[in-house]
């Protein structure tokens, strides 16, 4: 089986959403003092390679524990959307051409992953300024039918570092309200782009949690001629 890790890994360099949670992993116990090591984690829902329940913009939307498992498995449609610079809007042309495809996917739970490569920006302050996706996009996406919806950036979202006001989160408004899952934070896409890809976003069945970090990977069988 072909494995493709599509998770950053967590530590004090990660880049956090502003506001959110710092994260830190620190020992509780050592092998030295008290015969093995545990260590005490501290981290938001939203740091790192993670997933949004509905719950995270909705007060009546499902928690993440009550997702049911098989959502967060299915087979991947990955959008070329790179090439964007940033703060760089990524419409529906860029995606207008997958449409055939998600609607038949979404028939068999397909997730549809948008790669920008911003994901090369991780812990650098560039990072903040990735491209987004367009609601209205966003919408013709959910409209094919396709409810789980990944990007390697901070949000599909703009993100705003400065703003004191709430910042426009239109694509979590249309996807969250839509009963549907955003996994943000994703890297290595540009490995999956061939071939009949699996991917996995299983979250931590924390609950009454508004998401979870996850472990995010792709898998495909390996065919023997
Ligand atoms: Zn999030």
């Amino acid at each position: 089986m072909d494995l493709v890790d599509l998770s950053h890994t967590l530590d004090e360099n990660i880049s956090i959403y502003p506001g959110d949670p710092q994260y830190s992993c620190c020992p509780a116990l050592t092998v030295q003092k008290d015969g093995w090591n545990v260590q005490s984690i501290s981290i938001g829902s939203h740091s790192g390679t993670h997933i949004d329940a509905p719950y995270h913009i909705l007060e009546d939307g499902q928690t993440i524990d009550q997702v049911p498992l098989s959502r967060f498995i299915g087979p991947c449609i990955v959008i070329d959307a790179t090439g964007k610079g940033p703060r760089e809007r990524i419409t529906w042309d860029v995606i207008r051409s997958y449409e055939a495809k998600m609607r038949q996917g979404a028939r068999e739970g397909a997730i549809v992953l948008l790669r920008t490569d911003w994901s090369k920006e991780w812990g650098t302050p560039k990072y903040y300024d990735h491209p987004f996706l367009d609601s209205q996009a966003a919408q013709r996406i959910l409209e094919t039918g396709i409810r789980v919806i990944g990007i390697d950036t901070l949000s599909p979202d703009e993100t705003h570092v400065h703003s004191t006001v709430e910042g426009d989160v239109g694509v979590h408004r249309a996807i969250l309200g839509a009963d549907g899952l955003i996994a943000e934070n994703l890297t290595n896409l540009a490995a999956i782009q061939e071939g009949d890809w699996s991917v996995n976003l299983v979250p931590l069945k924390l609950g009454h949690c508004d998401g979870s970090p996850i472990r995010a990977f792709a898998s495909r069988n390996i065919t023997c001629a």
